[in-house]
């Protein structure tokens, strides 16, 4: 039977690049990567190539099932420019992490946008519902707003064999998280992609947007929304020393700079020093310290300093491909 097969990769807008998609016919499809051929697309209509050189090329890199679509896949895609070398836009390719050392777990944190109001869900037209507190992992039509959505969401990723750790509610009213794991560096940042793309998509169907920006109710006291990035390598999960983490953790504090850049747009607007954050400025880090750039989890300490470290900083309209090698980088920086 033909299948249907809708190719998914990142356009070229800046400051954030944002999820586009077509959909390729194959017949007798074997479900399998390997024979997903590349295609092509009009660069010149997702500021990707000139008008006179337009096509970019699609190269699949993973592939699940399309648990919404009737012999569906969905494949994400690297793009490359015409002489089939990574696009400048192309974050996924940063990634130096060929033998999948490094594990990535996503806290991906977003916000359900109602398009009338311009406002999150349970944000009554023209005001405010009352203030943060009662909303975080809250049950209950006063404080959990587009659960339906959110449950839709999480089936549809199990199903397409997402690695999908959990989900919960968020601090502020309308905002919810869900969290991905991967061993391999690529393959999380695919996975967070295609659930991206699915929360858009089932998104559609109920007239609700999602809002991926980091502070979408400005200055007022709400929470933003980050995509906590916990990392791991062989050496962070075995290393059985403080003294290995102490020097992999300073190895982060020359380059504050570098990984603001690929942190998120507008990030100044959230990394403040209040709602759980540090300040944009600074770097520190700390055992169990929600406050700090990058948090040491407590599990890592009880077990004798072998296990992960979470950056706080990445927010949720990061890419996550970006993130990622930007972390490895600094990780094989440090000279231990
Ligand atoms: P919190 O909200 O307390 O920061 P979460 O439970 O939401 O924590 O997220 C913790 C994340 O850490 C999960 O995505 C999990 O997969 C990830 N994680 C756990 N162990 C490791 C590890 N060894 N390497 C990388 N990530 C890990
Ligand atoms: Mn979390
Ligand atoms: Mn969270
Ligand atoms: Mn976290």
């Amino acid at each position: 039977m033909a299948a249907k097969l809708e190719y998914i990769w990142l356009d070229g807008y800046k400051p954030t690049q944002s999820l586009r998609s077509k959909t390729k016919i194959e017949a007798d499809f074997s479900g399998k990567l390997e024979d997903c051929p590349n295609w092509s697309f009009d660069g010149s209509s997702t500021e990707q190539a000139p008008g006179g050189s337009s096509d970019c090329i699609l190269k699949p890199v993973f592939i699940c099932p399309d648990p919404q679509r009737k012999e569906g896949y969905l494949v994400m895609c690297e793009v490359l420019n015409s002489a089939g070398e990574p696009h400048e836009s192309n974050g996924r390719a940063l990634i130096q992490d060929d033998d999948n050392d490094f594990w990535f777990g996503f806290e991906q944190e977003y916000f359900l946008w109602d398009p009338e109001t311009n406002k999150p869900l349970g944000f009554p037209a023209g005001g405010y519902p009352g203030p943060q507190g009662p909303y975080y992992c809250s049950v209950g039509a006063n404080n959990a707003f587009g659960r339906d959505i959110v449950e839709e969401h999480l089936d549809v990723c199990l199903d397409a064999g997402l690695n999908v750790e959990g989900i919960n509610a968020e601090v502020a009213a309308g905002q919810w998280e869900f969290q991905i794991f991967a061993k391999g560096a690529k393959e999380a940042g695919d996975q967070i992609w295609v659930a991206r793309y699915l929360l858009e998509r089932i998104g559609e169907t109920y007239g609700v947007s999602i809002n991926w920006h980091c502070k979408p109710l400005g200055t007022l006291d709400w929470n933003g929304s980050g995509m906590h990035a916990n990392f791991s390598n062989t050496v962070l999960r075995t290393a059985a020393s403080e003294e290995t983490y102490k020097k992999i953790l300073e190895a982060f504090r020359p380059v504050v700079k570098e990984h603001i850049e690929v942190y998120g747009a507008d990030n100044e607007l959230r990394l403040t020093g209040k709602h759980e954050t540090a300040s944009i400025n600074d770097y520190s880090y700390g055992v169990s310290d929600r406050g700090a750039s990058i948090r040491i989890p407590l599990y890592t300490v009880q077990k004798g300093w072998s296990g992960y470290l979470e950056d706080r900083r990445p927010n949720s309209a990061a890419d996550p491909y970006k993130v990622a090698a930007r972390i490895i980088k600094t990780v094989k920086s440090a000279v231990l």
